[in-house]
């Protein structure tokens, strides 16, 4: 089977997380059934189309690893995938459709068509009863694709099965307006005629759109590709995804951290599911085994709860070392500047502790700042919990006697030696090691105590207390 599939986004705003599930459904599409993916874009709409989204959507595509096999930027043999330069190509397109008949010339003011919908609304029927081709024929106005009365347009969808469309839904709809644009339908639809779009697979929102598409396929000799309408993606409360449930857009996810793997696994359960019972697989996994025509009909829920936990558990499969140089970044980031080389070891020290508690990279740098920064400010909450209570002073000393005489200083020999305390002070370990953790990390939150100790270092430990010591007074 040929496979030509295509995303078109329009560069009038940041690319949405549904819009990205689409573009995902398309390339797996495309690489199970070893097709073309094509990215083109839709920027008739010149004013609100800005090459800044262009650029924030496709660079979203290519960080989801949706690299197109042809269209905008790679090229391809049908030359430009950019529809502004190609408005010529649909104004000949619409003269010709005038010419054979199909389509013809409007100039009635939108009064006078507003009284025609009026008119069709009071007798409760379909505006299109109306607005049809007029009787003598005019040379200029908008042009409208003349719609055959009395057939349905019934289509086989890959995800809904056989859509039907009632003659009274369709009405004789603009295909150029009168300032020689092309709407959205005819740009698209011989855009998918003249690169030899196969199947279409987008958005159940644009359902309305497909019997017009289908149609003037029709009209321009064309055949229609196969239709796949994905449903809705919901919020976790069951209604429509908004902003109300937290970020839409695609790039938001991506700077708060999450992984382009664990996005696009997530992607891929919003309607689809790999087998029964699997919920994290990887790319290849999906492209063996995607097919649109396996894509539920039902909304699905966007839990960005959900897409967090999924991305700890990448984080934790990671092997050791791109767990610590995917952190990185992020640590510097945090710190406001590049770490050293003999800097690094410290946080390789730990970084298996760490890689254990994160959900979301951005967090390692709050985690683990204490081992390269001095402690600006205690805690002011973990002070006053921790910190005022009256056995304190002793810990701390305690600690400062024993610590200072280790001779080997790992987490083993660390937490051997700080466990004497408690028992000899007769508190319980927490007691005993919270206030360690706040002198040592400023925080009652860190990786774990010995380990960090270990990690930061005999003399600065040693010295961190000693300070928390004398800030006690
Ligand atoms: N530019 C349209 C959109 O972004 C494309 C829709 C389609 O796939 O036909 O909604």
């Amino acid at each position: 089977m040929t496979v030509r599939v295509r995303m078109a986004p329009s560069p009038t705003g940041y690319l949405h997380v549904g819009t990205a599930r689409t573009a995902l459904f398309n390339w797996l599409f495309a690489r199970h059934h070893g097709g073309t993916f094509i990215v083109r874009v839709d920027d008739t709409d010149l004013e609100r189309s800005t090459a800044e989204y262009e650029e924030e959507i496709l660079s979203s595509f290519r960080w989801l690893g949706l690299h197109w096999d042809e269209g905008i930027e790679v090229g391809g043999p049908h030359g430009t995938y950019r529809q502004s330069d190609r408005l010529d190509r649909y104004r000949s397109l619409a003269r010709r459709l005038v010419d054979d008949g199909l389509a013809y010339y409007d100039d009635r003011s939108p009064g006078e068509l507003d009284l025609l919908r009026t008119k069709a609304q009071g007798e409760g029927r379909h505006p299109g009863h109306y607005i049809r081709r007029p009787e003598t024929p005019f040379e200029k106005g908008v042009i409208r694709l003349a719609i055959p009365e009395g057939h349905a347009v019934a289509f086989d969808d890959l995800i809904r099965g056989t859509v039907s469309f009632e003659p009274e839904a369709l009405d004789d709809f603009v295909i150029l307006r009168s300032d020689g644009t092309p709407t959205y339908h005819l740009a698209s639809t011989v855009d998918d005629i003249d690169y030899e779009i196969t199947h279409v697979a987008r958005g159940e929102d644009l359902l309305p759109s497909t019997p017009k598409h289908i149609l003037l396929t029709r009209a321009l000799g064309g055949e229609a590709p196969v239709y796949a309408h994905l449903p809705l993606l919901l919020g976790p409360d069951g209604k429509k995804l908004s902003k109300r449930h937290g970020a839409t857009a695609l790039s938001d996810y991506r700077t708060s951290g999450i992984l382009p793997e664990a996005m696009f696994n997530y992607l891929a359960i919003l309607g689809w599911s790999l087998d029964a019972q699997t919920t994290i697989f990887s790319r290849e996994e999906a492209v063996e085994e995607f097919d649109l025509a396996d894509v539920s009909k039902n909304p699905s829920a966007f839990d960005p709860d959900k897409l967090v936990w999924m991305n700890g558990e990448y984080i934790r499969a990671m092997p050791e070392e791109e767990f610590s140089s995917r952190a990185r970044p992020w640590v510097e980031e945090a710190l406001g500047r590049a770490l050293l080389e003999d800097e690094w070891p410290k946080f390789e020290e730990i970084a298996a502790e760490v890689q254990e508690r994160t959900k979301l990279l951005p967090e390692v740098g709050d985690q683990v700042r204490f081992l390269f920064e001095e402690i600006d400010e205690y805690d002011p909450a973990a002070w006053s919990k921790v910190m005022e209570r009256e056995e304190v002073p002793k810990v701390l000393e305690e600690s400062l006697a024993r610590l200072s005489n280790l001779k080997s200083w790992d987490p083993v020999s660390i937490e051997s030696t700080l466990r004497e305390i408690p028992e000899m002070l007769g508190i319980g370990a927490g007691k005993a090691f919270q206030p360690l953790r706040v002198a040592v990390t400023g925080s009652s939150v860190s990786p774990p105590l010995f380990e960090s100790m270990a990690a930061l270092g005999q003399h600065p430990t040693l010295a961190r207390i000693e300070r928390a010591r004398q800030e006690l007074g």
